[in-house]
């Protein structure tokens, strides 16, 4: 394995004696890595004066950076849910007590539910800590930093590499080209543009907001920001110019931020693993993900109640837990509503055996399928 960001699993495999690490302490050519700006959203107070996005002193680093022709990157991780409730005045967010993955709003019920243990918590009116009154706040699309940066610099040419922009055959490669070939000054995009790319005029790279990953209702959200904001700084500054990056975000104080910007992987995995740990999750548990999904929404639900009194009739260890039934995070997904049970416990032989018992009792029924993800890299 050759990476910049081992998952938390892997290195944890490491300090368990199971897998060798063997570090590489230097950048190709001894570059040095590049200088990491956090910029705080709640002191950046012009951000909705001239621009709603993008704040003054990204802003001045993407003048400067047009200024020497050097190459940009523009990047905002669009997988965010715009489903957020946040207070306007502190800039609380709001977290499930049991699960720490960040509650979404859900219009339907008027209620913030957690996608794990399916926590609702009514909506209060005012914000628990500054008495402040709630708003939702809405998320931000690449399409939309596209068009402020077009408005902002209107000498500039700009590109965008996203799902939507490469749907077409051989368009992904046309646009890369474009920006290699300097056609393109500054390049806008989702988490496609963080791996692996390898252009040395680009000395500036800007994250619209660190905070869609962090809020992503998933366990992993604080090691997924972590990598990311790694992976992009990696891609500035790897040619004879020095590199830098802007981080745009709510919390600069969050520790994936903070260890992200002073390249400090080991800091960071201390921290997480600790986390890990006191909340019992992977790589301290193992987690199978059963998720029921059909077009209609009762009888999934249905579905997974009856799944959860199989297993819990049939109890084999008090270690397991089961979490849920819960809509996942993405809980419409190509016309069908999918709901989930989480299974945690320590041994993934006899939760897999636990299962395989429910499921000889359950009845076949044709509209609700059943996907059984033993380890999920991802709970979405
Ligand atoms: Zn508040
Ligand atoms: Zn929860």
């Amino acid at each position: 394995m050759g990476t910049a960001t081992p998952t938390l699993e892997t290195m944890y495999r490491v300090s368990t004696g199971k897998v060798q690490l063997l570090p590489l302490t230097k950048r190709v050519d001894a570059r040095p890595l590049p200088e990491v700006k956090v910029i705080d959203l709640k002191q950046a107070e012009d951000i909705s004066k001239k621009s709603a996005v993008i704040s003054f002193e990204l802003r001045h680093a993407i003048e400067e950076a047009l200024q020497a022709k050097a190459g940009i990157l523009i990047m905002l991780n669009r997988r965010g849910f715009s489903t957020h409730i946040r207070c306007t005045r502190c800039h609380k967010d709001f977290f499930c007590p049991q699960c720490a993955v960040a509650l979404t709003f859900h219009q339907k019920d008027q209620a913030l539910i957690c996608h794990y243990c399916n926590l609702h918590m009514e909506i209060p009116s005012r914000c628990p800590d500054c008495q402040h009154p709630l708003f939702k706040f809405l998320g931000i699309g690449t399409e939309k930093v596209e068009s402020e940066l077009a408005r902002l610099f209107p000498q500039a040419r700009i590109g965008r590499l996203d799902t939507d922009t490469t749907r077409k055959r051989g368009a992904h490669e046309q646009i890369l080209s474009r920006f290699r070939g300097r056609d393109i000054d500054i390049l806008v995009g989702t988490q496609m543009i963080a791996k692996g790319f390898d252009f040395h005029h680009v000395t500036l790279v800007g994250i619209i907001s660190a905070d869609t990953g962090l809020l992503l209702p998933d366990f992993r959200s604080s090691e997924r920001t972590f990598q990311l904001l790694t992976q992009m700084a990696g891609r500035t500054g790897r040619g004879n110019e020095p590199g830098r990056v802007l981080v745009q975000t709510y919390s600069p104080h969050h520790y994936s931020i903070q260890y992200a910007a002073k390249h400090e992987y080991s800091g960071f995995f201390a921290e997480e693993i600790a986390r890990r740990r006191a909340l019992r999750y992977p790589p301290f548990t193992k987690i199978i993900n059963l998720i029921f999904r059909g077009k209609d929404e009762p009888s999934v639900h249905d579905r997974s109640i009856a799944f959860r009194n199989l297993l819990m009739s049939d109890r084999n260890s008090d270690e397991t837990e089961v979490l849920g039934p819960a809509p996942l995070p993405l809980y419409r997904l190509r016309g069908q509503f999918r709901w989930h049970l989480m299974l945690r416990g320590f041994e993934v032989e006899s939760m897999a055996g636990w299962v395989r018992t429910a499921l000889q009792g359950l009845k076949r029924k044709k509209d609700v399928f059943l996907a059984i993800d033993v380890e999920p890299i991802s709970i979405l």
